[in-house]
């Protein structure tokens, strides 16, 4: 079996597309929905992530509010920042740009931010509502994973998925959304980390495997059984002379011989990373929609 190639940025730009339409439509009603885009700091990693996500608000029509802070910006400062978004009609969702400088305590800003504008759902209150199964904010990396699944036809119900990596952003939230008692949950899921004794054990019975370790090769191909889906979180820098840059970026699983035994799998890049951006827009939207009563 050679597997079907899970295309993120075609997925993403359907998404994007029918996006843009819902936000002109939103637009005949006077509803804008607005961005507040907060960076401290100037690494170079993070403004080109903040760049993406203003070209791609943009790009469907929401309204972005660019606001960036010196690197050695005071922990009032950016609380009192937030505070005048959460505040403020024009701005549905906020978006904190992370990691923050190492002198800022992040979680006290991410707590600081109204549950009704975390469209990035790393609230606590979200979090929260999530794990109860309640209409949330759903992070955004995850939550893309979802709709690639769905839009490619994956059978989600009674699936059973390996997912490896238990971070905050990726691993747990995507566990929690996949053993929901919904259309898109229903799976049984197992967890892995470094902790897990004989990784291979478990994604061998997997129909699903999910890997976000952020290691290279951490699937290979006798790790899994033929027919699996693959989503490939990771995001990894490898050398290579052959690129003017010297490196290439390359996922978690061994993506030439995965292939041969996988029925779809997302590549790396252009499999899960689109998808990030798109949810926050979504999250935008949904969140404008919300404000608005609709
Ligand atoms: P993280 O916080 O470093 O977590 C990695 C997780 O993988 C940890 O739970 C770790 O276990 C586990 N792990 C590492 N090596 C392992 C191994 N050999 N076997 C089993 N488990 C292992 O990473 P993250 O933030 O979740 O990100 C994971 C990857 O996804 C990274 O490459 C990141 O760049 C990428 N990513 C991509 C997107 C996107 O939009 N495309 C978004 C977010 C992240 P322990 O807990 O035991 O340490």
């Amino acid at each position: 079996m050679t597997a079907k190639i899970i295309d993120g940025k075609q997925i993403a730009a359907d998404m994007r597309a029918e996006l843009k339409a819902e936000v002109t439509k939103l637009k005949e009603q006077n509803i804008v929905p607005g961005l507040g885009v907060i960076l401290v700091g100037e690494d170079p990693a993070s403004q080109s992530y903040v760049t993406a996500k203003e070209r791609a608000c943009e790009d469907i029509g929401i309204y972005s509010d660019d606001n960036r802070l010196p690197a050695d910006a005071t922990q009032q400062q950016l609380i009192d920042l937030v505070n005048q978004m959460n505040a403020d009609p024009k701005i549905n969702g906020i978006l904190v740009q992370l990691p923050l400088p190492k002198h800022l305590n992040e979680s006290e800003v991410l707590l600081a931010i109204s549950p009704d504008k975390d469209v990035d759902g790393f609230h606590p209150m979200n979090i929260g509502k999530m794990v109860a199964g309640e209409k949330a904010f759903l992070p955004c990396t995850p939550h893309g994973i979802i709709k690639l699944l769905q839009r490619s036809g994956v059978t989600i119900e009674g699936a059973e998925v390996v997912i490896v990596g238990r971070s905050n952003i990726v691993g747990k939230p995507i566990a929690n959304m996949l053993i929901q008692k919904s259309p898109t949950g229903n799976a049984t899921v197992t967890v892995c980390h470094t902790r897990t004794k004989d990784l291979a054990s478990h994604t061998l019975r997997a129909d699903i495997v999910i890997a976000a370790a952020g290691r290279p090769n951490t699937i290979t191909a006798d790790m899994v059984k033929d027919g699996v889906v693959i989503i490939d979180v990771g995001v990894n820098r490898v050398e290579d002379a052959t690129k003017k840059r010297g490196y290439r970026l390359t996922g978690d699983v061994d993506f030439e011989k995965v292939m041969e035994k996988a029925s779809l799998i997302t590549p790396v890049p252009g499999g899960v990373g689109p998808m990030t951006i798109t949810m926050l827009l979504y999250n935008t939207v949904e969140s404008a929609k919300a404000a608005a009563g609709i």
